[in-house]
């Protein structure tokens, strides 16, 4: 999602499906400093935007401490991502904040770490904090990552935040996004993370991983079927 256009159908797409939240990175952390890093401010301004026009929420990854100020005119919640998870002088900073934070787990992160990289957030005064399983690292390579569905009864039983799952980057294969979202929801996530792009092979960032509009509209209608077997309901 790049160009304002882009962004807008794919708001407009998700919006309609029942998404509730719009998360776009403006500043992405690349794992090559020579990849395509993000939209920056402006980028910030298509997004909500695009958020506004279709009643959604937004989401964005926050890098560094100095971009909070700038960065919260614009989204509801602040996204930590998997390499940030121990940055604990942002975390200290995003506690004094009262904005929701989505903290995600780091790549070789234990859910015990996870939980108390959690509380450097809590124990500041912000008790809005969303956990996200991403996958994490292990011997297995097929995938990008592998995504832990156990952790969520874990987390569900440790804490009382909020996890939700990221089955894009937590496989990176998008055939393999449906089946793990909803294995996660079945397992109890209170809600997805999931990539879409409306030219997934054009993508400047994770293409591969990213659903077509179609193919979110599809998941969404297999995941109000499995919703409702576990107690839960989509609005
Ligand atoms: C992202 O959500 O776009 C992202 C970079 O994810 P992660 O921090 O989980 O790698
Ligand atoms: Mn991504």
């Amino acid at each position: 999602m790049e160009s304002p256009e882009q962004i807008n159908a794919v708001a407009e797409a998700v919006s309609k499906t029942g998404a509730r939240i719009l998360r776009a990175g403006a500043f992405k952390p690349r794992t090559s400093p020579y990849a395509f890093q993000g939209l920056g401010e402006k980028g910030l301004q298509l997004i909500r935007e695009a958020a506004d026009k279709f009643k959604l929420f937004v989401v964005s990854e926050v890098m560094d401490l100095s971009q909070i100020e700038m960065m919260g005119q614009y989204v509801d919640i602040f996204q930590v991502g998997a390499r940030n998870m121990q940055n604990y002088f942002l975390l200290r900073a995003l506690g004094e904040i009262q904005k929701p934070v989505l903290l995600k787990r780091g790549m070789s992160a234990t859910i015990e770490e996870l939980l108390l990289s959690a509380e450097y957030i809590l124990s500041g005064g912000n008790y809005n904090v969303i956990l996200c399983e991403r996958g994490i690292r292990t011997f297995e390579t097929y995938l990008r990552n592998t995504l832990d569905i156990a952790a969520i009864p874990v987390i569900k039983k440790l804490s009382h935040l909020p996890i939700v799952a990221d089955p894009s980057h937590g496989t990176g294969r998008r055939d393999k996004v449906p089946p793990m979202a909803r294995a996660a929801v079945a397992a109890g996530a209170d809600g997805l993370l999931i990539e879409v792009h409306n030219d997934p092979d054009h993508a400047l960032s994770d293409g591969a991983q990213s659903l077509t509009p179609v193919e979110f509209a599809q998941l969404m209608t297999e995941i109000r079927i499995i919703a409702p077997a576990v107690g839960r309901r989509i609005p």
